[in-house]
């Protein structure tokens, strides 16, 4: 059933994560990176991930990549469906089949990712080799197209470039176009413009935007910046310290968010008509995975907190309205009689009317 508000290109699943848990061992103990995630991801949808640096936001990119560094990670449980398949079960040689072809990720610093000892045309070549039947001569006039389709201008030219010779935008349009050289469905863009100053951080995200409709692609967008997701994003999936807080179309969590991170995220957005008390902070920090919070990890940091509740139980993700999921007992039937036998009323204005009744 579709809201209202409900914004996102298609209602055909690509990629659906199922309970999703990954650990890192390290000699400090065990890090609880990922506790559970559930998430769908559309046909040619954009959906952003947000959160603070430690949500969990990357682990869950590379967990769906199967490339989690093991040792010290390791996905304990949890599926990940791609067109009918659990890419878990895949055996390495056909997971390789599948990254870099259907499904393509971007990191955050493109120098990591780029080899600086072989030219920008050989790695694209190299990604297109890989996946496609196809000549080196035919791989090289491909990798010329696609370079010219990002942006880089004499492609025919900088094709025979390294990587040092590009700068930081450049090379992070390098990147793209390696990344779109065999038509992902599915591209996976970690932080792509936050290592790149202002302007060319808004001419990335506009190539994304642009090549996503051109290539009807989906992408999951990483990001700590709200008003990227605002820019950017058809839904918005909001992470804390290894869970899925909320989730839902970027018109409804905008106008009524729910979980009081979400609220914290969006009250911390600077506006310029606003003054400066009027910014919101966060008290408190994510906390140390090795040895979170119990039940619902944002407890120590919530104003809503219910004591001998919220940090003993668990609250479920539930739908609250179409399209529109929260994990917060500020929702669910524990909570609300936590706060009927208190005669509390902290859920009044928490709750949109249209949705309290
Ligand atoms: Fe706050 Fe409790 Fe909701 Fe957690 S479950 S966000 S502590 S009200």
């Amino acid at each position: 059933m579709k809201s209202d508000f409900m914004s996102r290109p298609s209602e055909e699943v690509l990629l659906e994560i199922n309970r999703l848990k990954t650990y890192f061992f390290t000699e400090e103990g065990v890090v609880k990176a990922i506790e559970s995630v559930d998430l769908e991801v559309y046909k040619s949808e954009t959906l952003g991930l947000v959160g603070e640096s430690g949500s969990g936001k990357s682990v869950t990119a590379l967990s769906i990549l199967g490339i989690v560094p093991d040792p010290p990670g390791k996905i304990l449980d949890g599926e990940v469906i791609f067109h009918g398949q659990d890419l878990r079960k895949l055996s390495d040689s056909d997971m390789r089949k599948i990254r870099g072809n259907q499904i393509a990720m971007i990191f955050q610093d493109p120098m990591t990712s780029l080899n600086p000892v072989f030219t920008v045309g050989d790695q694209i070549s190299e990604a297109i080799i890989l996946h496609q039947k196809v000549t080196k001569k035919e791989a090289k006039e491909k990798s010329i197209k696609i370079m010219s389709l990002v942006g880089i201008p004499s492609a025919d030219e900088r094709v025979d470039n390294y990587p040092f010779e590009f700068s930081g935008g450049m090379r992070q349009r390098v990147m793209i176009a390696m990344a779109l050289s065999c038509n992902p469905e599915l591209l996976i863009a970690d932080e792509p413009s936050t290592s790149l100053d202002v302007t060319i951080q808004a001419q990335i995200l506009e190539l994304l935007k642009a090549t996503s409709e051109e290539f009807d692609m989906s992408i999951i967008l990483i990001t700590h910046d709200m008003g990227v997701i605002a820019e950017m994003c058809d839904r918005v999936a909001v992470m804390y310290a290894g869970f899925i807080c909320e989730i839902g179309d970027i018109m409804i969590i905008f106008k009524s968010p729910y979980h009081p991170y979400t609220r914290g995220l969006l009250g911390a957005i600077p506006r310029p008509d606003a003054a400066r008390d009027d910014l919101q902070i966060i008290r408190g920090a994510i906390p140390n995975l090795i040895n979170p919070p119990s039940a619902c990890r944002f407890h120590p940091r919530c104003d809503y907190y219910m004591l001998g509740l919220c940090e003993n139980i668990l609250p479920e993700l539930v739908e609250i309205e179409p399209g529109h999921s929260v994990r917060c007992h500020l929702y669910t039937d524990e909570g609300k009689a936590w706060m009927a036998e208190r005669g509390d009323k902290r859920v009044i204005g928490t709750i949109p009317k249209s949705i309290a009744g």
